[in-house]
């Protein structure tokens, strides 16, 4: 059903074929010739003998809108024709920092639910705007150190009238919806282990289904099924082998452990299932998307080869047993911390004349896949970025054809600067799929990524084996076109529709019956594309970034546009003013955001400088290796802590000591690294942060490091900073 006619569904309309449709049939029509679209009609699982609505026309009522994640909603009183009519209706304001809003709203029974960094939950009235309630899971500050890519969730889940979801520290959380009290709690991972929960669950027949992040900690990856009523797991699903000495938990693993060298095993493989988890009621499978090998560079991690499965793969599993069931590796010896967990799509495709029910997946590896849902086939695999150079092509079975110089692993100190970045040509940002005009719609970034292999070394906390010190002795690939922009891909056509490179930019997408298509876009601003075009026809303000997805909901026959706005390190300084808001628009609404915070940027006050060379370039590598990756160094990872340069600690040795080794702001995330420095090297890292901060003073505008652009300025009152798009991998 790829261009179902539409009927134009009132909400009457839409109740009453609820009605008509029987439990779980995705397909009634209403007349002979008219066919209802699959996302008009309200579906419902059957659990026990009981109907439980799962997807609603006019709400939102899971991450990806239903089971098949498209982000299109059939709504659509807004159209290009009228959007100019659309404006703020209300706002709720969100008051965590530290992390960005990687929250998709989720809207049932006229509420909407966010969450926010640190896994807090907001529940507000969808039509009023009026906060409900909030709850906060109390994650411990001090599991910021466990994390790659920050203070993040990405939604809650909903199963009757109970609200479900995931925690930093590894919890899954049911409350009820109405007041937010707590039903269940269960601790989903081992506490000691450096696994987190950032993702959204996807909840169906039952069952609960979600994965965990930690790769980047030498973790092994799992996605498991909960019982919704209760949080017990029913099944586990390993996604890659452990010790063979210790037996392997499923029959398959005996055959992924013969694509794994060495002793694997002990930095954990990798492969965590940190994103998409999809329920497919067509073939009652789930899908997920693994993540990266660890460490990276796959020589050191499986030396003299191998595909190391199921890392960076698309994995089919029974929904109710867990049972392996079909796979497909879209990067097979992985060195480029291509997670292939990037959000998955189902859809019916009319491709060659034929109906094909597939998924689609837009990965880091820059590949765009259209895949037999039943079957693992692969129908499609093109490139939807313009160049790729860790491949160099397929084989017939749509194997990629790895380029031997890529695997940098090899090459000690050469190096490689992998294309597309290990950031991703698209990571978890969520994508759309519009049924009327057949486009993907994907957050698209094209650009390099430089990588030098050392067994051992860190990335901040991180154990990757890359040293983030070098670079690759070749320069930097010039890309043309490189950058984030927009795009609407045919996945039947195998090629772009169009490009919007105007305000593009790294945020989720949504899209409607009404022809438009939704985006966050640089500059601090919300914007609506036509979908058949591009053309941009509609923005507005939000006086910070937007990372998240949209959705559009309707209460009392009217229809609602929401985005979460909140992007860490926006404005340019962690002491920025925080505009973290739940954004709601409608047609007429009259609401408008408060004037921006006029803010004095703190001055930089330290100490004169002390410590010789050697004491300087060894506070350099203990900043590198025990600081940067939350703190900031030379661009190369975003700032979403203060920058130490301006810290009031710097001139006072004592008051240092009690932050970095006794850990005195412990509640506030800063660990103490007892483990890890001496008082000695601790005071190395002093004598290097005042030696930063004193030429920055001396040598204004303040660079970050040796041969850092400067950071752009603070933003002065009213007007929007542009956003410091953080180099955050995932
Ligand atoms: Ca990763």
């Amino acid at each position: 059903m790829r261009s179902p006619i539409k009927t134009l569904l009132s909400s009457a309309l839409v109740a009453a074929l609820a009605g008509l449709t029987a439990c779980g049939d995705n397909t009634a029509t209403t007349d002979a010739t008219v066919e209802t679209p699959v996302a008009a009609q309200d579906s419902s699982d059957v659990v026990d003998g009981e109907m439980v609505t799962v997807s609603r026309a006019g709400d939102w009522m899971s991450y990806g809108r239903d089971y098949s994640e498209q982000r299109y909603s059939p709504l659509d009183q807004i159209t290009p024709d009228n959007i100019n009519e659309l404006s703020l209706a209300w706002f709720g304001d969100l008051a965590e920092r530290g992390g960005s809003y990687e929250t998709t709203p989720v809207v049932a029974d006229g509420r909407i639910y966010v969450t926010s960094p640190w896994s807090k939950v907001y529940a507000f009235d969808a039509r009023s705007g009026e906060l409900l309630w909030k709850y906060d899971p109390k994650v411990p500050g001090e599991w910021a150190v466990r994390l790659c890519c920050g203070i993040v969730n990405r939604g809650v889940g909903v199963w009757k009238d109970m609200i479900i979801w995931g925690t930093l520290d590894g919890r899954l959380v049911a409350v009820k919806a109405a007041t937010g009290e707590k039903v269940w709690e269960v601790q989903a991972t081992d506490r000691d282990l450096w696994l987190s929960i950032t993702g959204a669950p996807r909840i169906a027949n039952g069952r609960i289904f979600i994965g965990e992040a930690g790769s980047e900690f030498h973790q092994r990856g799992y996605v498991a099924a909960y019982d919704v009523e209760n949080g017990k797991e029913l099944w586990r699903w390993w996604s890659v082998p452990g010790d063979p000495s210790l037996g392997f938990e499923q029959p398959e693993l005996e055959m992924a452990a013969r694509t794994w060298n060495g002793e694997w095993w002990k930095t954990g493989g990798g492969g965590t299932p940190w994103d998409a988890v999809v329920y497919d009621p067509v073939t009652d499978l789930v899908y997920i998307g693994t993540g990266n090998g660890a460490p990276w560079p796959a020589e050191i991690r499986s030396p003299g080869g191998g595909d190391n499965l199921f890392t960076s793969s698309i994995v089919a599993l029974d929904a109710s047993t867990g049972q392996y069931r079909w796979h497909y590796q879209a990067t097979p010896q992985d060195s480029w911390d291509f997670d292939n967990t990037q959000q998955i799509v189902t859809a019916d495709l009319m491709i060659n004349g034929e109906q094909k029910h597939v998924l689609m997946q837009a990965p880091k590896n820059g590949v765009f896949y259209v895949i037999e849902a039943a079957t693992g086939n692969v129908i499609s695999a093109d490139l939807f970025v313009p160049t790729a150079n860790w491949m160099n092509g397929f084989d017939e079975k749509f194997r990629p054809i790895l380029n031997p110089d890529a695997n940098y692993g090899a090459f000690g100190d050469r190096g490689f600067h992998v294309v597309p970045s290990a950031g991703g040509a698209h990571s978890w940002h969520p994508m759309a799929f519009n049924p009327d005009t057949g486009l993907m719609y994907v957050p698209t970034n094209y650009s390099s990524f430089p990588l030098v292999a050392e067994a051992g070394a860190k990335m901040g906390n991180q154990l990757l084996s890359i040293n983030v010190g070098k670079r690759p002795q070749e320069a930097a690939p010039q890309l043309e076109g490189a950058g984030s922009y927009l795009l609407a891909w045919d996945p039947v056509k195998k090629a772009p529709a169009w490009e919007q490179r105007q305000g593009g930019s790294r945020s989720g997408v949504m899209t409607t019956a009404g022809n438009l298509v939704f985006q966050g876009t640089a500059d601090a601003t919300f914007s609506a594309f036509r979908a058949d075009t591009g053309e941009k026809v509609w923005t507005a303000p939000t006086q910070t970034g937007i990372v998240g997805g949209s959705v559009s909901y309707e209460v009392d026959g009217e229809q609602y546009i929401a985005v979460v706005a909140g992007q860490s390190g926006f404005g340019g300084s962690y002491w920025a003013p925080n505009y973290a808001r739940l954004l709601v628009f409608k047609r007429g609404g009259n609401a408008t955001l408060p004037e921006m915070i006029s803010y004095t940027p703190p001055v930089l006050n330290p100490p004169e400088n002390f410590g010789d060379a050697q004491l300087l370039a060894q506070g350099e590598q203990h900043y590198n290796e025990h600081c940067a990756s939350c703190h900031g160094n030379n661009g190369r990872v975003s700032s979403m802590f203060p920058d130490l340069k301006y810290a009031a600690a710097l001139n006072t040795p004592e008051l240092f000591k009690a932050i970095v080794i006794d850990g005195a702001l412990q509640n506030n995330g800063m660990v103490s690294f007892r483990e890890h420095l001496s008082p000695e090297e601790a005071d190395s890292i002093r004598a290097y942060v005042v030696s930063l901060a004193n030429e920055a003073k001396n040598n204004p505008p303040p660079a970050f490091g040796r041969g850092a652009p400067p950071p752009p300025p603070p933003a002065p009152a009213g007007t929007a900073a542009k956003a410091t798009t953080p180099e955050l991998h995932n």
